[in-house]
């Protein structure tokens, strides 16, 4: 470990809205779901300091965006020595390049002890993995939401699809997502741009597969991609994607969604935004004579300076795990186990999605058949398991998200392919067969004995204790993986494919890249962290929003949600706040 940073201490004394705090809201974290509580405070008027311990990052000013491989050292791989000293953890997740290691965290500047193997996958920059995400968006149905109370794992959620149905229709038009409507009530529709349209291998598939598995259904992936953007997207200097798929560099048209190309810059136009880098939040404030939060001290990771700053309401989006931490490294007297701690829950039930099983193969035929340019999304199955009733020797479900091209000299079925000159150029310039793949996310069943915690003495450069993981899956998602694969392989088989491939790897936890859970809502302050609208049961101007407060994960995708999350959460501290109750 190395030495603490720690140099000064200082208040800040701006007062500079309402004369007993320094802001009206303090928003800890800027990625997927900071960012849209920002972009909520500032445009109700209120006066928003969102903190994040990320560097700075400018939109339209990203490093290797229009860098070709012949500019990069290794072509964009990245060498092994580096994997082995700065990305270790990060690298066995998805989405790390040359081209894109530097939205990553530095797993060597940046530890935490894995009691279980758990990849944490971390951000480096503001705006969080809202920058490097892979775009899926899909809302979540009715039987998530009751789930829980139906099977008894885990914590009974106190709302309902319907609770959330019209935050979806909130936010999605602002982010911007291509889908098809398709009327399933087990992936319902939302409010879309014009879908991505499958390319000819994906129709042969969703044609057989359709054919022989009545109920099932293969639809365009639903993504976060302007496919015709509206006023509401340019007016923030956002336009047409690109269909580059180059995404986890960033993207100065502002093609896809990030809270740095969408929800940051909505908050900057109103100007009540005062967005701080560098700064590492380490706790929460309790102030005993309100028994509300007063504010929080945080850390200049460049100067090492601490300040302590206070706001009428706290929202903490610092992503799962790092909320987590925070929220736990917050005592006082009245919660010597983390602000808000009353029920013990505070760390417990973490989740993500089972990952890593599905199947490959080859479409047979359509040589005659390409495609204009690339796509930024293939093909989604919607779950068909126990969804009107339980059938399998497993509970809950998983979907497959996959996709169909032409093989090429870098792909599978021709990477071996090898050659020097103008008979190797001209080999390349014919495409391989269409392969076509899928891979699933399956939903992991709570567990109180999943749980992440602080360890007593070790900790970071900047003094923040260490958080301790210690997550696994249990039986239920063993045999759901083998299920992802045995599916996967009927599938693809039935739909003509030929040497069909299933696979099904060992995956540590967090691998998903979906952590939720360790702050759960809940309808009982003795059994939850916070109540139906994300707000502590105990600290009331102390509201979670981030995947911390999910009390289970369904099988989709969760970053929508927690954008859903948010907005209703803030609509909700808006109307606390005007009834002076906050
Ligand atoms: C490669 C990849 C692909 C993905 N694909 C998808 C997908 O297709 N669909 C989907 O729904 N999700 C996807 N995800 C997951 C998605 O990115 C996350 O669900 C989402 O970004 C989480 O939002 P968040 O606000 O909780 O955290 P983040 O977006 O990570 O933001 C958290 C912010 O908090 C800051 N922070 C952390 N600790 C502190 C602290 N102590 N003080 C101050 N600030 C702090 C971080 O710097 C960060 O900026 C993907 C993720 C990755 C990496």
């Amino acid at each position: 470990m190395t030495q603490s940073k720690i140099t000064s201490q200082k208040t800040i004394k701006t007062k500079n809205h309402d004369q007993n705090y320094d802001f009206d809201a303090i928003v800890v974290g800027s990625g997927m779901s900071g960012g849209y509580a920002a972009k909520e405070f500032c445009e109700k008027g209120y006066k928003t300091l969102v903190l994040d311990r990320g560097k700075p990052i400018e939109h339209g000013n990203y490093e290797t965006e229009f860098k070709p491989p012949w500019e990069m050292q290794f072509r964009g791989k990245m060498h092994g020595d580096e994997i082995k000293e700065n990305y270790f953890i990060q690298k066995k997740g998805h989405g790390v390049s040359d081209y894109t290691k530097h939205h990553f965290i530095n797993d060597q500047e940046n530890p935490y002890i894995q009691e279980k193997p758990y990849l944490w996958t971390r951000s480096s920059k503001v705006g969080g993995k809202s920058v490097i995400w892979s775009r899926q968006s899909y809302r979540w149905n009715k039987i998530d939401f009751e789930a829980n109370k139906k099977d008894g794992h885990g914590i009974d959620w106190p709302i309902r699809y319907d609770d959330v149905a019209p935050w979806y229709d909130y936010v999605e038009p602002f982010i911007g997502i291509s889908g098809s409507y398709e009327n399933l009530e087990e992936l319902p529709d939302g409010k879309f741009l014009p879908a991505l349209p499958m390319n000819v291998a994906e129709r042969q598939v969703k044609a057989s597969v359709e054919a022989n598995f009545p109920g099932r259904k293969v639809i365009p992936a639903r993504v976060a991609h302007l496919t015709e953007p509206q006023p509401i997207h340019t007016a923030l200097g956002r336009g047409q994607c690109q269909s580059r798929n180059q995404c986890g560099r960033g993207c100065s048209w502002g093609g896809y969604y990030s809270s740095v190309s969408g929800a940051l810059p909505a908050a900057k136009r109103t100007g009540n935004l005062t967005l701080t880098a560098n700064a590492q939040v380490q706790e929460v404030l309790y102030d005993t004579k309100t028994g509300k939060a007063s504010g929080v001290r945080y850390l200049d990771t460049v100067s090492g300076e601490i300040t302590t700053v206070s706001a009428r309401v706290v929202f903490m989006c610092a992503s799962t795990l790092g909320t987590l931490q925070i929220l736990m490294n917050s005592t006082s007297d009245k919660y010597p186990n983390g602000i808000g701690n009353t029920s013990g829950m505070l760390g417990h039930y973490i989740m993500d999605h089972v990952h890593g099983a599905g199947a490959n193969g080859t479409v047979p035929g359509h040589l005659d058949s390409y495609y204009k340019g690339r796509k930024p999304g293939g093909v989604y199955i919607p779950r068909f398991q126990n969804i009107k009733s339980q059938q399998g020797n497993y509970l809950r479900g998983f979907g497959y998200q996959g996709g169909a091209s032409r093989a090429t000299r870098t792909t599978a079925g021709r990477a071996k392919q090898t050659g020097i000159g103008k008979s190797f150029k001209e080999a390349n310039r014919i495409p391989g067969n269409w392969r076509f793949q899928i891979t699933s996310f399956g939903e992991v069943l709570p567990d109180f004995n999943n749980r992440v915690y602080l360890h007593a003495s070790k900790k970071d450069q900047w003094g923040m204790p260490l958080l301790v993981t210690n997550v696994a899956y249990g039986q239920n998602e063993e045999i759901m993986k083998q299920e992802m694969m045995d599916s996967a392989v009927e599938m693809l088989k039935a739909a003509g494919l030929k040497n069909v491939k299933g696979y099904n790897k060992a995956m540590a936890p967090g691998r998903s890249i979906h952590e939720m859970g360790g702050a759960c809502m809940g309808r009982d302050a003795k059994t939850s962290y916070l109540n139906q609208w994300n707000q502590s049961h105990d600290v009331a101007n102390l509201f979670v929003t981030d995947g911390a407060a999910f009390s289970s994960v369904s099988c989709v995708n969760p970053s929508i949600t927690f954008m859903a999350l948010t907005a209703r959460a803030v609509d909700y501290a808006d109307k606390q706040l005007k009834a002076g109750i906050l």
